[in-house]
Formats: C-alpha cells, structure tokens, sequence
C-alpha cells in the first residue's frame, strides 16, 4: 500500500523505523527483530539505507520480507551521494522488480572523504537530484524526502533550509519525515513556518526514544538536537542505571507522542533501533490513544 493512502486517513497512527544488518553474519538476528517489530502491526515500517550502523545490502530483503511475511507496508530508503547513475538506476529497477511502494529518497551524510573530493564529479549532490531521477525512471513510487525541525547542520539559516525543502516537494516528493526532536515545540514552529512557504504535504515526526545514556552524544551529533532541561535532567538523574534510563526515556518519548497527537498531529515515526521491546512498549502506551 502506498504511503499517501494511508496519511489519508483519518486515524491516528504509529510507525517504525528498522535499520538493516551490520555484518552478513547479523543477518538473520536483525531479519527476526524487524520481523516482530513487524509484528506490532504499526501502520508502515521504515527500513533505513546504511544509517544507525546497517549496511546498504539488505535494505530490500528486510524491508520486502516485513511486507511478504507480515503484510505491513514498508518504506525503502535510498541514498544518492556517493552512488553513479548506474548504481541508484540499477537500485531503482531492483526496487520496481521487487514491488516496492514506497521509497524514501536521501542525500546520505557526507563522509571526510566525500568532503574532500570534487564536487563537480558527483552524479546527485542533493536529495532532489534523486528525487527527479525517481521520476524520470517513470517507477510509481510513493517518494518520501528528509526534514529538520533544527534544520539540517550544512544549511545556512532556515530561509535556505526551506527553499531547499521546497524544490523537494515541488520535484515530487509526497511527504516528509522528520529528523528527531526532544522539544515538540521546535516541531509546531517548524511546520508554521514551512505551511507559511507554501509547503502542504503531509509531515511525519520522527520520535528517538533514548533509553542509554550513551545514545544522547550520537543524538545531538547526527541530528545537532536541541535537549530541554527537563530532558537533561533525565539523563543526570538515571543515565547511570539501565533499567531506569530505559523507562524513563521510554516515557519520555511517549509524552512527546501524546503532546503531538493533542495538537493535531495524526502519524508519528518512531526510531525504534532495531530493539521489538521498546517498540512495543511504546505501542502499549499508547493502546487507548491509538484504539
Ligand atoms: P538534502 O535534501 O540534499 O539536503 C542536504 C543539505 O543540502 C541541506 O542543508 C539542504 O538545505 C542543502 N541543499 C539541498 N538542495 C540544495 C541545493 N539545490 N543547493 C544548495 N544546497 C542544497 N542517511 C542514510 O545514510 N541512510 C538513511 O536511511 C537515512 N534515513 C534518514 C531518514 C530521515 C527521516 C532523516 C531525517 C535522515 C536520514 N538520513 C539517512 C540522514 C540523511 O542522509 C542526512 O541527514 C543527510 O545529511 C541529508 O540528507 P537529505 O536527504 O536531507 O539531503
């Protein structure tokens, strides 16, 4: 099912984000924790290319097997920058052969080496430059593009950010998911500010519940995340006992979810890190919200 129908509706929904394995050997423990992830029935499942320490390799075979074995939607990620045309082309008819729906269409971050090489050689420097070959290929896909509430660490003020965001929307893409956030409020002065540009497609939060410690550094260096002292102090008080960062991030993350919801928010994206337990936690929360 493509994306589009399903943020149609008029529910409340919760989605997942699995990332694929990291080694070939890790195959089948990430196969099986995506799977009952899966399983949770979330309304799609997001199986990122590459990102949180997963390979490229797998990304389909996760994400085809979610949707054959548990017959939840998926939304295969795509990265561009470091690839040549007849790789991303070759990825594309892969993706059409493989029945693929809905393809979330990425940049990729650049790696020291990438920033060091010449520019001029790359095949797609933006997202956007994926996101016309996607159309140019004539696959239907349901295209899903990348957005920052703090706006993206490269971009010189929100102005550009947006401008940025808008020749996204205006080149085909049909939604947006968010980078994490800790602070909701962040989110509602965002999406004025873009509905104010002209940008209407749909607008997914994407939700990290941290529940170590440790994942509070690597939050704020891929996503530049503003913590809120209330945040903060969390992780002061229970970042050293594990059970309890677990709970309390767990909390924390479903608060946010329920503030999005109160304020008019219908899908939220949850990086789930591959871990069924906390995703399901989250699920149970959130039983009576969700119906
Ligand atoms: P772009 O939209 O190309 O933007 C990158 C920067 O370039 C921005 O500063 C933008 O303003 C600027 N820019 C865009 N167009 C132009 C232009 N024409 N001229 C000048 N500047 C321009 N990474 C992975 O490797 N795999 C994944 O699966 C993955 N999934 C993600 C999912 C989500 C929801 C998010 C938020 C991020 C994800 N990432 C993933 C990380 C992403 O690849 C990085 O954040 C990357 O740095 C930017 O990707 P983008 O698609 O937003 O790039």
């Amino acid at each position: 099912m493509k994306l589009t129908e399903i943020l149609k509706k008029d529910a409340l929904s919760l989605s997942f984000e699995v990332f694929p394995p990291k080694t070939d050997s890790d195959f089948e423990s990430v196969r099986a924790a995506t799977e009952k992830i899966a399983r949770l029935l979330p309304a799609f499942v997001s199986v990122t290319y590459g990102a949180g320490g997963g390979t490229s390799k797998y990304t389909l075979e996760i994400a085809k097997n979610i949707r054959d074995s548990v017959g939840v939607p998926t939304l295969a990620h795509l990265t561009c920058v470091s690839s040549t045309r007849e790789t991303v082309r070759q990825k594309i008819a892969d993706m059409q052969k493989a029945g693929i729906e809905n393809v979330m269409a990425l940049r990729g971050d650049l790696t020291p080496e990438l920033e060091k090489s010449d520019r001029s050689r790359w095949a797609y420097r933006y997202a956007v430059d994926l996101i016309r070959e996607i159309k140019e290929s004539g696959a239907d896909f349901c295209i899903g593009g990348a957005c920052y509430p703090e706006i993206h660490p490269e971009s010189a003020d929100r102005r550009e950010d947006i401008l940025h965001l808008k020749e996204k929307a205006d080149a085909g893409c049909d939604f947006f998911t968010t980078q994490m956030f800790f602070d909701n409020n962040l989110l509602y002065n965002f999406l004025y500010k873009i509905r104010e540009a002209g940008i209407t497609l749909p607008v997914i939060p994407g939700i990290m519940p941290i529940t170590r410690a440790g994942q509070v550094a690597r939050a704020i260096k891929l996503s530049g995340s503003f913590m809120p002292q209330r945040f903060k102090s969390l992780v002061d008080k229970f970042g050293s006992s594990p059970a309890a960062m677990k709970q309390a991030g767990i909390a924390y993350a479903t608060d946010q979810i329920i503030d999005l919801y109160a304020n008019g928010v219908k899908n939220v994206h949850v990086y789930t890190m591959n871990n069924p337990d906390v995703a399901e936690q989250i699920q149970r929360n959130l039983s009576d919200i969700l119906g």
